[in-house]
């Protein structure tokens, strides 16, 4: 017994090493060489991460029945892991499937309303955050696969939109042209918070090949671990 609880914590921790050096390997390939430098995050700065969906609320869906939620929730809970080993302040919007709803919401609007309130004032609690939403697209035709990033009207939302874009295109799909672009409108939550937001479309849950590699754990890995690394990386010209 005691043996296979050591050998748990090997792994564990042999799992993390390799996530620092993923990150480690992610900077030093897309940056310059003050970027290794400063890997510290910035001790002040909050990251909340928002997995989008949630409850009653599962997102897209693959073909196979994958739903985004899920998805969205397994890449922030390993963004979580990643902070606490690198001491870099963390907030979930949540953390489960499952969400607390009162009792007098019953229908479906009502619940979603009261869980947008809800991420939109613990967010806005916090006076110094940035606030990364994690989110699967979808589209009617099967083709479209790829990283998109958006952002809100902050020049520090922007600038990291564009640094997450690229390290994303060039680790995950380097065929993609996206670029970084503006949030769309009527996106309740970005429209109610004080702090630069960026919203990830990490993939496409329409495209068969991306929701393949969507509901592996590699791949959902990947995708923490890149999305940290260019979160902590200062923000370079990427564009
Ligand atoms: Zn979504």
């Amino acid at each position: 017994m005691k043996s296979k609880i050591s050998s748990g914590k090997y792994t564990y921790a042999l799992l993390f090493l390799l996530i620092v050096l993923g990150i480690y390997a992610i900077m030093k390939e897309t940056d310059t060489d003050t970027a290794i430098e400063s890997f510290a995050p910035k001790a002040d700065r909050i990251l909340i991460l928002d997995a989008g969906h949630g409850g009653d609320d599962g997102g897209a869906s693959s073909a196979s029945g994958l739903r985004e939620s899920e998805v969205n929730l397994d890449i922030v809970l390993r963004m979580r892991e990643i902070c606490r080993l690198l001491a870099v302040p963390v907030l979930l919007t949540r953390d489960s499937e499952e969400l607390p709803y009162p009792a007098n919401t019953v229908s479906l609007s009502s619940r979603k309303l009261w869980d947008t309130r809800k991420r939109v004032d613990m967010i806005n609690e916090q006076p110094n955050a940035m606030l990364l939403s994690v989110h699967q697209n979808c589209y009617p035709g099967q083709e479209p696969r790829g990283p998109q990033i958006f952002y809100s009207e902050n020049p520090d939302s922007v600038e990291k939109a564009h640094q997450i874009q690229f390290y994303m295109t060039k680790n995950l799909y380097p065929a993609n042209r996206r670029v970084a672009a503006p949030m769309p409108d009527g996106l309740y939550i970005p429209e109610h918070i004080q702090c630069p937001a960026i919203l990830c479309e990490c993939g496409f849950l329409s495209n068969p090949e991306e929701a393949k590699a969507l509901a592996t754990e590699e791949y959902r890995i990947k995708i923490a671990v890149i999305l940290m690394a260019a979160y902590l990386n200062p923000t370079e010209e990427t564009i």
